[in-house]
């Protein structure tokens, strides 16, 4: 097949944004972990690559000066995993970071390639449903923010009109100072998600659940939260029977496929057990980073 592909490396915006409206063809090019591998398996052809690596402010992790913390598309995983920056739940993003892939690909990727992508087995739409966190898209007809659980729409899909890139993320300040846990259910190291859920847990001093957040992964088209039942938590102790409940309402929901990473039923049966773990675990984070800084050591906080 006779087939030029052109490749433009732009340095603005504007530029970026003129050239994905002249051609329906034409794709950004981020870390190319995907979309390169796509291209070499003949799964799509892009007429013209449009490359995102020269865009000023892309590729950083600012704090913002009300708390919140903005992730430029551009930033690689590798960098997002090793950020010292995030406070309470913002962290999920670089826990979730920490289980992207192996080291070649948390080189390469990046966090606009990974959400723009929309993987349902993907990390970071996981995580950044959890944060609340509002993805900032560019486009031709202006800048718009769309928060993460409107800006995954279906497998593979996403809230992104024609000609749109996403430009970064922002991670909201936490007033509860959440710890966080990323749980990931694999195969084989270092492989996709066949269940993931990111947890933001806080507790109060008598060891209630003060505040949480849980988005899970792999289980539907898109990443999925209940956040009824996430409030249903709230105030009392963490139980068993509290966090079955929570799995239920999150299975009850899922919508799983049959694929080589499991079948939809057992990845129902999972999700509970993982959402469970995910939880456990960031109560126990924070229990433990609580009293290291009372210098009591671990008080209350475990499952009652
Ligand atoms: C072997 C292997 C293992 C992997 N394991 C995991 C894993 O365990 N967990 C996980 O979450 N991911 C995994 N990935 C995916 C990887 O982490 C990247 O996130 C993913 O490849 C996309 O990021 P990228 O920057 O490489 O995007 P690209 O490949 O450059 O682009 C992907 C798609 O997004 C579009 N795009 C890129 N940037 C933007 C933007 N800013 N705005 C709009 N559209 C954009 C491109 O046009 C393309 O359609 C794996 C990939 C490989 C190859």
């Amino acid at each position: 097949m006779d087939h030029a592909m052109r490749f433009a490396e732009p340095d603005s915006i504007e530029e970026v944004l003129s050239l994905l409206a002249a051609d329906p063809e034409a794709r950004c090019l981020a870390g190319g972990a995907t979309l390169v591998a796509m291209m070499n398996a003949g799964l799509t052809a892009p007429s013209l690559l449009v490359s995102l690596r020269k865009l000023p402010g892309l590729a950083s992790i600012d704090p913002q000066a009300d708390g919140a913390v903005r992730v430029g598309a551009m930033a690689r995983h590798a960098t997002v995993a090793a950020h010292d920056g995030f406070a309470g739940a913002q962290a999920i993003l670089a826990a979730a970071a920490r289980r992207i892939g192996h080291p070649a690909i948390r080189t390469m990727g990046t966090i606009g390639g990974s959400i723009s992508h929309a993987d349902p087995s993907a990390d970071y739409p996981t995580a950044i449903t959890a944060a609340d966190a509002v993805v900032e898209i560019a486009g031709p007809e202006g800048a718009r923010a769309v928060p993460a659980d409107e800006f995954f729409v279906d497998w593979l899909e996403t809230a992104l009109a024609p000609g749109e890139i996403v430009t970064g993320v922002v991670v909201p300040p936490d007033a509860t100072d959440a710890a966080v846990h990323y749980e990931k259910f694999t195969r084989a190291d270092g492989d996709f998600a066949t269940v993931a859920a990111a947890a933001c847990v806080a507790l109060a001093e008598d060891g209630a659940v003060a505040a949480l957040r849980v988005a899970a992964g792999g289980v539907a088209p898109t990443p999925i939260r209940r956040r009824e039942a996430e409030a249903a938590l709230i105030g009392r102790p963490l139980t068993e029977d509290g966090l079955a409940a929570l799995g239920a309402a999150l299975a009850d929901l899922s919508d799983p496929i049959d694929d080589m990473r499991g079948s939809a039923d057992y990845r129902r049966r999972l999700l509970p057990r993982i959402v469970g773990r995910a939880v456990r675990r960031a109560a126990a984070a924070f229990t433990a980073r609580s009293g290291a800084r009372s210098g009591t050591g671990p008080q209350a906080g475990g499952v009652a």
